[in-house]
């Protein structure tokens, strides 16, 4: 067997590999066999590159290629067990970006080895047309991706305001550059020049920062899993550059599963995918609704929680960003255990974008050792409230906030979220009034059924677990 066979034989195990890593991600109960699978299928795959790299480069190029691979590993595993919870989509965002960038480098590589090769161009005929066109896309694909990410990676991290920037005109810019993209990637796969690739690396770098830039607030989850979906086609492109099959088929599956995770999400939030591309959103709302008086908001002590907890005939947890920033997850698993010893019926609601990237709050709950059974999602749970004595919001704020259902000039107006409202008894654990994500005021924290329970969700959890 030649090396490239057996190459080509790993790379298929890989595939499948990947394919089953996604399968077992889907479900709580498989996803940490997802997650085997996934790691074994990446190190059979850099093995198998490493593997036929090593005939065709110098002995420096192969320490050069070691020395990487380690560096990037030791940076991985460094960056993997410092990470919060909370920093991990800022994380992924970032992670995108290099995935653009490569991509963009690999293209101008193969531009520059061979359309512009040292003794004249390498390919002729429809061969060198589409390897332009594989240039030109996979250039203008990575370049997008590239600046998209770290825009979000910016906003994520609040290094810069999550605000929508709107430029007059924005979504006409947004079109005009892809009609533009169009042009030139005809006239690059016609006549390929360092001109027109110039071009379409500038104007793609400018249209991604710019199409992220004018999105804002609660769109970012479907603008997080969007960029995942570039990042994907960004590898595939590099895989027909390279003629690497394995590139292409892990760069369609990450391209597929986040366009898919995307229309998923903007199914949740009851918004089209060309809406959100669009922009705008959480801009107009947020000056508004600080406007409106709600009238006076009522405390609660941990002591009287913990009063109504024991009389209560079944209790929901709502979880939400807050929890990630507290830690709480731990003393929340305690308390629904305390609980449940005592015969109350406790359930947890979870919202498709709770936290800061979906599947956040699964993530957290498994980890404090929540049982599976009891953790549902949002339109399993959403009928039960009405029916529920006591339901616990746990640092969400935007998720819970009724306004999306009754205010149709609120900014997250037709977004699905969790009717705690409709419970006999309301605990919202805070830290303050301030708004949440979308920078959207909350009406439920006004309710006559509602009560706040501020300071910091971990340590408020803690003392009901005393008083308890
Ligand atoms: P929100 O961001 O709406 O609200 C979080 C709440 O937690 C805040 O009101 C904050 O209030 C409170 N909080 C923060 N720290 C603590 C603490 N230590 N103790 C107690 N409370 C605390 O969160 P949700 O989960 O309800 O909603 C998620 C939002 O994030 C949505 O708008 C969503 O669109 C967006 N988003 C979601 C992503 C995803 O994929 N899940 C990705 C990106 C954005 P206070 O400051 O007063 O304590």
């Amino acid at each position: 067997m030649t090396a490239t066979t057996a190459a080509s034989a790993a790379y298929i195990v890989a595939g499948l590999l990947f394919i089953l890593s996604l399968a077992g991600l889907s479900k709580h109960e498989t996803a940490r066999a997802g997650n085997a699978y996934g790691i074994a299928g990446m190190a059979i795959a850099l093995a198998a590159t490493v593997g036929v790299a090593t005939r065709d480069i110098s002995a420096v190029g192969l320490t050069l290629l070691v020395l990487a691979v380690a560096i990037g590993a030791a940076i991985g595993l460094w960056r993997a067990r410092k990470v919060e919870m909370t920093g991990m989509p800022e994380l992924i965002a970032l992670l995108h970006s290099f995935v653009g960038l490569a991509a963009v480098l690999v293209g101008w590589n193969g531009y520059l080895s061979v359309e512009a090769a040292a003794g004249g161009p390498v390919l002729v005929g429809a061969e060198a047309g589409i390897h332009s066109g594989e240039v030109v896309v996979g250039v203008f694909i990575g370049a997008v991706t590239f600046t998209g990410s770290i825009v979000a990676f910016l906003k994520l991290s609040a290094r810069i305001k999550s605000n929508p920037l709107v430029l007059p005109g924005h979504n006409w810019l947004n079109l005009g550059a892809l009609v533009l993209f169009a042009v030139l990637t005809v006239v690059f796969v016609a006549e390929p020049n360092l001109l027109v690739l110039s071009v379409v690396t500038v104007l793609a770098l400018a249209l991604g920062w710019h199409l992220v830039a004018s999105i804002g607030g609660g769109d970012m989850p479907v603008v997080v899993s969007m960029l995942n979906s570039y990042s994907g086609w960004a590898a595939a492109a590099s895989g027909f550059l390279l003629g690497n099959d394995l590139l292409i088929i892990t760069g369609a599956l990450v391209g597929s599963s986040g366009a898919y995770l995307s229309y998923i999400m903007c199914k949740a939030m009851n918004r089209s995918f060309i809406s959100v591309i669009a922009g705008g959103f959480g801009n107009e709302g947020s000056a508004a609704s600080s406007d409106v008086d709600y009238g006076e908001h009522t405390e609660i002590s941990a002591e009287d929680t913990a009063e109504l907890l024991r009389d209560a005939r079944s209790v929901v947890i709502t979880p939400g960003y807050g929890m990630a920033v507290a830690q709480a997850q731990g003393p929340v698993a305690d308390l629904t255990r305390k609980l449940t010893e005592r015969g109350v019926d406790v359930r947890f609601g979870i919202h498709p974008v709770a936290g800061r990237l979906p599947g956040h709050m699964n993530v957290l709950l498994a980890e404090a050792k929540v049982p599976y059974d009891v953790v549902l999602e949002m339109d399993e749970i959403n009928d039960d409230f009405a029916s529920t004595s006591v339901v616990l919001v746990i640092g969400a704020n935007d998720t819970v906030n009724p306004a999306a259902t009754e205010d149709p000039s609120s900014p997250i107006a037709g977004m699905p979220v969790l009717k705690v409202w409709e419970a006999e008894r309301v605990v919202v654990f805070k830290r303050s009034m301030n708004t949440g994500y979308a920078g959207v005021q909350n009406p439920l924290f006004f309710r006559d059924n509602s009560r706040m329970l501020f300071g910091d969700a971990r340590e408020r959890v803690e003392d009901i677990l005393k008083a308890l």
